[in-house]
Protein backbone atom coordinates (compact mmCIF):
# COMPACT_ATOMS: atom_id res chain seq x y z
CA UNK A 1 0.00 0.00 0.00
CA UNK A 2 3.18 2.36 0.62
CA UNK A 3 4.36 1.28 -2.68
CA UNK A 4 1.06 2.32 -4.61
CA UNK A 5 0.33 5.81 -2.41
CA UNK A 6 4.07 6.97 -3.35
CA UNK A 7 3.52 6.35 -6.83
CA UNK A 8 0.07 8.21 -6.69
CA UNK A 9 1.54 10.98 -4.86
CA UNK A 10 4.15 11.52 -7.17
CA UNK A 11 1.64 11.71 -9.78
CA UNK A 12 -0.65 14.27 -8.25
CA UNK A 13 2.43 16.28 -7.08
CA UNK A 14 3.57 16.21 -10.71
CA UNK A 15 0.19 17.65 -12.08
CA UNK A 16 0.20 20.18 -9.57
CA UNK A 17 3.64 21.56 -10.47
CA UNK A 18 2.39 21.32 -14.06
CA UNK A 19 1.78 25.45 -15.02
CA UNK A 20 -1.63 25.83 -16.81
CA UNK A 21 -0.97 26.17 -20.49
CA UNK A 22 -4.26 27.00 -21.34
CA UNK A 23 -4.29 30.96 -21.46
CA UNK A 24 -7.23 33.27 -22.79
CA UNK A 25 -5.96 35.33 -25.42
CA UNK A 26 -6.44 38.84 -23.95
CA UNK A 27 -8.28 40.19 -27.12
CA UNK A 28 -9.99 36.59 -27.83
CA UNK A 29 -13.01 37.10 -29.43
CA UNK A 30 -16.54 35.19 -29.91
CA UNK A 31 -16.05 31.98 -31.53
CA UNK A 32 -18.39 32.36 -35.00
CA UNK A 33 -19.40 29.45 -36.50
CA UNK A 34 -20.91 29.73 -40.15
CA UNK A 35 -19.52 26.56 -42.70
CA UNK A 36 -18.34 24.39 -39.64
CA UNK A 37 -14.88 23.54 -41.50
CA UNK A 38 -12.39 22.41 -39.82
CA UNK A 39 -8.91 22.71 -40.52
CA UNK A 40 -5.46 20.87 -38.57
CA UNK A 41 -2.50 22.64 -40.20
CA UNK A 42 0.67 20.86 -40.05
CA UNK A 43 -0.26 20.13 -35.89
CA UNK A 44 2.46 18.58 -33.73
CA UNK A 45 2.09 18.10 -30.22
CA UNK A 46 3.09 16.26 -27.38
CA UNK A 47 2.33 15.92 -23.46
CA UNK A 48 6.06 16.28 -22.40
CA UNK A 49 9.04 16.72 -24.90
CA UNK A 50 8.22 13.41 -27.04
CA UNK A 51 5.76 14.21 -30.08
CA UNK A 52 2.78 12.09 -30.05
CA UNK A 53 1.30 13.34 -33.20
CA UNK A 54 3.62 14.59 -36.11
CA UNK A 55 2.44 17.10 -38.86
CA UNK A 56 -1.00 15.99 -38.93
CA UNK A 57 -2.66 18.09 -41.40
CA UNK A 58 -6.45 17.54 -42.90
CA UNK A 59 -9.71 19.87 -43.82
CA UNK A 60 -13.03 18.89 -43.02
CA UNK A 61 -15.56 21.28 -45.27
CA UNK A 62 -18.33 22.20 -43.33
CA UNK A 63 -21.49 19.55 -42.69
CA UNK A 64 -19.00 16.21 -43.15
CA UNK A 65 -17.93 13.51 -41.09
CA UNK A 66 -13.93 12.66 -41.02
CA UNK A 67 -13.42 9.18 -38.71
CA UNK A 68 -9.78 8.90 -37.19
CA UNK A 69 -8.88 4.85 -36.89
CA UNK A 70 -5.61 3.53 -35.77
CA UNK A 71 -4.62 1.03 -33.55
CA UNK A 72 -4.68 1.88 -29.33
CA UNK A 73 -2.22 4.82 -28.70
CA UNK A 74 -2.19 6.13 -32.32
CA UNK A 75 -3.37 9.66 -31.30
CA UNK A 76 -6.59 9.41 -32.23
CA UNK A 77 -7.76 11.10 -28.94
CA UNK A 78 -4.99 13.60 -28.68
CA UNK A 79 -6.12 15.06 -31.90
CA UNK A 80 -9.74 15.57 -30.81
CA UNK A 81 -8.51 17.14 -27.45
CA UNK A 82 -6.58 19.73 -29.57
CA UNK A 83 -10.01 20.83 -31.19
CA UNK A 84 -11.74 20.98 -27.43
CA UNK A 85 -8.60 23.07 -26.83
CA UNK A 86 -7.64 20.82 -23.65
CA UNK A 87 -3.96 21.22 -24.80
CA UNK A 88 -2.45 23.67 -27.27
CA UNK A 89 -0.49 22.62 -30.05
CA UNK A 90 3.35 22.47 -30.25
CA UNK A 91 3.54 23.61 -33.52
CA UNK A 92 1.01 24.10 -36.35
CA UNK A 93 -2.67 25.47 -35.51
CA UNK A 94 -6.57 24.27 -35.44
CA UNK A 95 -8.52 26.55 -36.75
CA UNK A 96 -12.90 26.59 -37.24
CA UNK A 97 -13.76 28.79 -40.05
CA UNK A 98 -10.60 30.15 -40.22
CA UNK A 99 -10.44 31.04 -36.72
CA UNK A 100 -7.52 29.88 -34.59
CA UNK A 101 -8.87 27.64 -31.31
CA UNK A 102 -6.34 29.94 -29.19
CA UNK A 103 -7.69 33.21 -30.09
CA UNK A 104 -11.12 32.49 -29.59
CA UNK A 105 -12.69 32.55 -25.92
CA UNK A 106 -13.40 29.26 -24.28
CA UNK A 107 -16.88 29.57 -23.90
CA UNK A 108 -17.63 29.98 -27.11
CA UNK A 109 -15.66 27.10 -28.16
CA UNK A 110 -16.78 24.96 -25.99
CA UNK A 111 -20.66 25.70 -27.07
CA UNK A 112 -19.88 25.12 -30.41
CA UNK A 113 -18.13 21.75 -30.00
CA UNK A 114 -20.26 19.12 -28.58
CA UNK A 115 -18.54 15.90 -27.02
CA UNK A 116 -20.13 12.49 -26.52
CA UNK A 117 -17.98 10.22 -25.00
CA UNK A 118 -16.68 6.68 -23.80
CA UNK A 119 -17.97 6.77 -20.55
CA UNK A 120 -21.30 8.44 -20.88
CA UNK A 121 -21.73 10.09 -17.69
CA UNK A 122 -24.75 11.15 -15.50
CA UNK A 123 -24.96 13.34 -12.51
CA UNK A 124 -26.99 12.64 -9.53
CA UNK A 125 -30.97 14.34 -11.06
CA UNK A 126 -33.50 13.61 -12.83
CA UNK A 127 -33.66 12.68 -16.32
CA UNK A 128 -34.64 15.39 -17.60
CA UNK A 129 -32.04 17.75 -15.64
CA UNK A 130 -29.21 15.20 -17.39
CA UNK A 131 -30.37 16.22 -20.76
CA UNK A 132 -30.86 19.96 -20.57
CA UNK A 133 -27.86 20.38 -18.71
CA UNK A 134 -25.99 22.74 -21.06
CA UNK A 135 -29.21 23.72 -22.43
CA UNK A 136 -31.08 25.17 -19.06
CA UNK A 137 -33.41 27.35 -20.95
CA UNK A 138 -35.23 24.33 -22.68
CA UNK A 139 -39.09 23.85 -22.58
CA UNK A 140 -40.54 20.13 -22.06
CA UNK A 141 -40.99 19.66 -25.81
CA UNK A 142 -37.75 20.40 -27.04
CA UNK A 143 -36.40 18.00 -24.29
CA UNK A 144 -38.88 15.10 -25.50
CA UNK A 145 -37.97 15.74 -28.89
CA UNK A 146 -34.43 15.73 -28.41
CA UNK A 147 -34.89 12.26 -26.14
CA UNK A 148 -36.64 10.67 -29.36
CA UNK A 149 -33.85 11.94 -31.83
CA UNK A 150 -31.78 10.16 -29.75
CA UNK A 151 -34.13 6.71 -29.43
CA UNK A 152 -34.45 7.33 -25.53
CA UNK A 153 -38.11 8.91 -25.20
CA UNK A 154 -39.13 4.87 -24.96
CA UNK A 155 -37.40 4.06 -22.05
CA UNK A 156 -37.48 7.20 -20.20
CA UNK A 157 -41.72 6.81 -20.20
CA UNK A 158 -41.36 3.68 -18.72
CA UNK A 159 -39.27 4.56 -15.64
CA UNK A 160 -41.11 4.90 -12.66
CA UNK A 161 -41.25 8.93 -12.93
CA UNK A 162 -40.49 9.38 -16.49
CA UNK A 163 -38.45 12.08 -16.95
CA UNK A 164 -38.39 13.50 -13.54
CA UNK A 165 -36.55 9.72 -12.43
CA UNK A 166 -33.67 10.26 -10.18
CA UNK A 167 -30.48 8.99 -12.52
CA UNK A 168 -27.24 9.10 -11.52
CA UNK A 169 -25.59 7.55 -8.62
CA UNK A 170 -28.06 6.78 -6.18
CA UNK A 171 -30.92 6.93 -8.84
CA UNK A 172 -32.28 4.49 -10.59
CA UNK A 173 -29.60 2.06 -12.38
CA UNK A 174 -29.57 2.31 -16.27
CA UNK A 175 -28.12 -0.25 -18.65
CA UNK A 176 -24.83 1.20 -20.21
CA UNK A 177 -27.12 1.60 -23.61
CA UNK A 178 -29.55 3.88 -21.90
CA UNK A 179 -26.92 5.81 -20.05
CA UNK A 180 -25.61 6.61 -23.78
CA UNK A 181 -28.93 7.55 -25.22
CA UNK A 182 -29.17 10.15 -22.41
CA UNK A 183 -26.39 12.00 -23.42
CA UNK A 184 -27.04 11.90 -26.94
CA UNK A 185 -30.13 13.54 -26.10
CA UNK A 186 -28.35 16.38 -24.50
CA UNK A 187 -25.88 16.81 -27.11
CA UNK A 188 -29.08 16.74 -29.86
CA UNK A 189 -30.57 19.22 -27.29
CA UNK A 190 -27.13 21.50 -27.65
CA UNK A 191 -27.12 21.64 -31.45
CA UNK A 192 -23.74 22.18 -31.41
CA UNK A 193 -22.21 23.72 -34.73
CA UNK A 194 -19.49 20.34 -34.76
CA UNK A 195 -19.82 17.14 -32.72
CA UNK A 196 -17.19 14.63 -31.65
CA UNK A 197 -18.35 11.40 -31.08
CA UNK A 198 -15.33 9.29 -29.26
CA UNK A 199 -16.06 5.38 -29.41
CA UNK A 200 -20.18 6.57 -28.83
CA UNK A 201 -21.25 2.71 -29.18
CA UNK A 202 -18.73 0.73 -26.68
CA UNK A 203 -20.28 -1.42 -24.31
CA UNK A 204 -23.71 -2.45 -25.82
CA UNK A 205 -25.31 -4.75 -27.39
CA UNK A 206 -26.27 -5.14 -30.93
CA UNK A 207 -30.04 -4.26 -31.48
CA UNK A 208 -29.07 -1.40 -28.95
CA UNK A 209 -26.14 -0.65 -31.07
CA UNK A 210 -28.31 -0.29 -34.37
CA UNK A 211 -30.86 2.09 -32.24
CA UNK A 212 -27.91 4.29 -31.30
CA UNK A 213 -26.36 4.12 -34.86
CA UNK A 214 -29.23 5.30 -35.97
CA UNK A 215 -29.69 8.28 -33.73
CA UNK A 216 -26.26 9.54 -34.21
CA UNK A 217 -27.16 9.23 -37.93
CA UNK A 218 -29.76 11.77 -37.87
CA UNK A 219 -27.22 13.91 -34.93
CA UNK A 220 -24.28 13.84 -37.74
CA UNK A 221 -26.22 14.45 -40.64
CA UNK A 222 -25.14 18.05 -42.29
CA UNK A 223 -23.24 18.78 -39.06
CA UNK A 224 -19.31 18.56 -39.13
CA UNK A 225 -18.23 15.60 -37.36
CA UNK A 226 -15.22 13.63 -35.77
CA UNK A 227 -15.87 10.23 -34.78
CA UNK A 228 -13.68 7.78 -33.27
CA UNK A 229 -14.70 3.56 -33.50
CA UNK A 230 -12.57 0.78 -33.00
CA UNK A 231 -15.70 -1.29 -34.45
CA UNK A 232 -14.97 0.16 -38.36
CA UNK A 233 -18.72 -0.69 -38.96
CA UNK A 234 -20.00 2.16 -37.52
CA UNK A 235 -17.37 4.50 -39.53
CA UNK A 236 -17.54 3.24 -43.09
CA UNK A 237 -20.24 5.99 -44.41
CA UNK A 238 -17.69 8.92 -43.22
CA UNK A 239 -17.04 11.52 -46.41
CA UNK A 240 -13.36 10.63 -45.14
CA UNK A 241 -11.40 8.21 -43.09
CA UNK A 242 -8.03 9.47 -41.52
CA UNK A 243 -5.49 6.18 -40.37
CA UNK A 244 -3.24 7.00 -37.36
CA UNK A 245 -0.38 4.87 -36.66
CA UNK A 246 2.60 6.55 -34.37
CA UNK A 247 0.81 9.78 -34.41
CA UNK A 248 1.16 10.52 -38.20
CA UNK A 249 -1.42 10.10 -40.49
CA UNK A 250 -0.58 7.14 -42.84
CA UNK A 251 -3.62 6.78 -44.89
CA UNK A 252 -6.70 8.81 -45.76
CA UNK A 253 -9.94 8.34 -47.99
CA UNK A 254 -12.97 6.92 -48.30
CA UNK A 255 -13.60 3.46 -46.99
CA UNK A 256 -14.02 1.76 -50.26
CA UNK A 257 -10.30 3.87 -51.67
CA UNK A 258 -8.80 2.13 -48.24
CA UNK A 259 -10.05 -0.89 -49.02
CA UNK A 260 -8.43 -0.73 -52.44
CA UNK A 261 -4.98 0.44 -51.03
CA UNK A 262 -4.72 -2.88 -49.32
CA UNK A 263 -2.77 -1.56 -46.17
CA UNK A 264 -3.56 -1.19 -42.38
CA UNK A 265 -7.15 0.00 -42.91
CA UNK A 266 -8.08 -3.22 -45.23
CA UNK A 267 -6.14 -5.16 -42.80
CA UNK A 268 -7.88 -3.96 -39.76
CA UNK A 269 -11.19 -4.15 -41.47
CA UNK A 270 -10.25 -7.95 -42.48
CA UNK A 271 -9.72 -8.75 -38.63
CA UNK A 272 -13.33 -7.43 -37.77
CA UNK A 273 -14.79 -9.14 -40.58
CA UNK A 274 -12.90 -12.45 -39.77
CA UNK A 275 -10.27 -13.11 -41.99
CA UNK A 276 -7.84 -13.45 -40.02
CA UNK A 277 -5.86 -16.21 -42.48
CA UNK A 278 -5.58 -13.91 -44.64
CA UNK A 279 -3.56 -11.42 -43.20
CA UNK A 280 0.12 -11.17 -43.83
CA UNK A 281 2.59 -12.46 -41.43
CA UNK A 282 3.69 -8.29 -41.16
CA UNK A 283 0.72 -7.13 -40.46
CA UNK A 284 0.18 -10.04 -37.64
CA UNK A 285 3.86 -9.10 -36.36
CA UNK A 286 3.34 -5.48 -35.81
CA UNK A 287 -0.03 -6.31 -33.94
CA UNK A 288 1.79 -8.59 -31.68
CA UNK A 289 4.68 -5.98 -31.14
CA UNK A 290 2.05 -3.46 -30.28
CA UNK A 291 -0.40 -5.11 -28.08
CA UNK A 292 2.71 -6.10 -26.33
CA UNK A 293 3.72 -2.39 -25.68
CA UNK A 294 0.34 -1.27 -24.87
CA UNK A 295 0.34 -4.25 -21.99
CA UNK A 296 3.84 -3.17 -20.57
CA UNK A 297 2.72 0.52 -20.56
CA UNK A 298 -0.47 -1.12 -18.21
CA UNK A 299 1.45 -3.21 -16.15
CA UNK A 300 3.22 0.46 -15.13
CA UNK A 301 0.19 1.63 -13.90
P1 LIG B 1 -5.69 6.63 -29.14
O1 LIG B 1 -6.86 7.53 -28.92
O2 LIG B 1 -5.36 6.46 -30.60
O3 LIG B 1 -5.76 5.33 -28.44
P2 LIG B 1 -4.29 8.56 -27.49
O4 LIG B 1 -4.40 9.86 -28.20
O5 LIG B 1 -5.20 8.31 -26.35
O6 LIG B 1 -4.39 7.38 -28.56
O7 LIG B 1 -2.80 8.37 -26.97
C1 LIG B 1 -1.67 8.58 -27.76
C2 LIG B 1 -0.43 8.47 -26.89
O8 LIG B 1 -0.41 9.55 -25.97
C3 LIG B 1 -0.34 7.20 -26.05
O9 LIG B 1 0.99 6.76 -26.06
C4 LIG B 1 -0.77 7.65 -24.68
O10 LIG B 1 -0.13 6.88 -23.69
C5 LIG B 1 -0.29 9.09 -24.64
N1 LIG B 1 -1.14 9.95 -23.79
C6 LIG B 1 -2.48 10.10 -23.88
N2 LIG B 1 -2.93 10.97 -22.96
C7 LIG B 1 -1.86 11.40 -22.27
C8 LIG B 1 -1.66 12.32 -21.19
N3 LIG B 1 -2.69 12.99 -20.66
N4 LIG B 1 -0.40 12.49 -20.73
C9 LIG B 1 0.63 11.82 -21.28
N5 LIG B 1 0.54 10.94 -22.30
C10 LIG B 1 -0.70 10.73 -22.80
Amino acid sequence: MYQRARASSARIFGLMDEPSKLEQDRNAAELEVTEGEVEYDDVTFGYGDEPIIEDVDFTVPGGETLALVGPTGAGKSTVLKLLLRMYDVDDGAVRIDGQDVREVTLPSLRRSVGYVGQSSYLFYGTVRENITYGSFEADHESVVEAAKAAEAHEFIQNLPDGYDTMVGERGVKLSGGQRQRITIARAVLKDPDILVLDEATSDVDTETEMLIQRSLDRLTEDRTTFAIAHRLSTIKDADTILVLEDGRIVERGTHDDLIDDDGLYAHLWGVQAGEIDQLPEEFIERAAKRTAEVDAETDDD
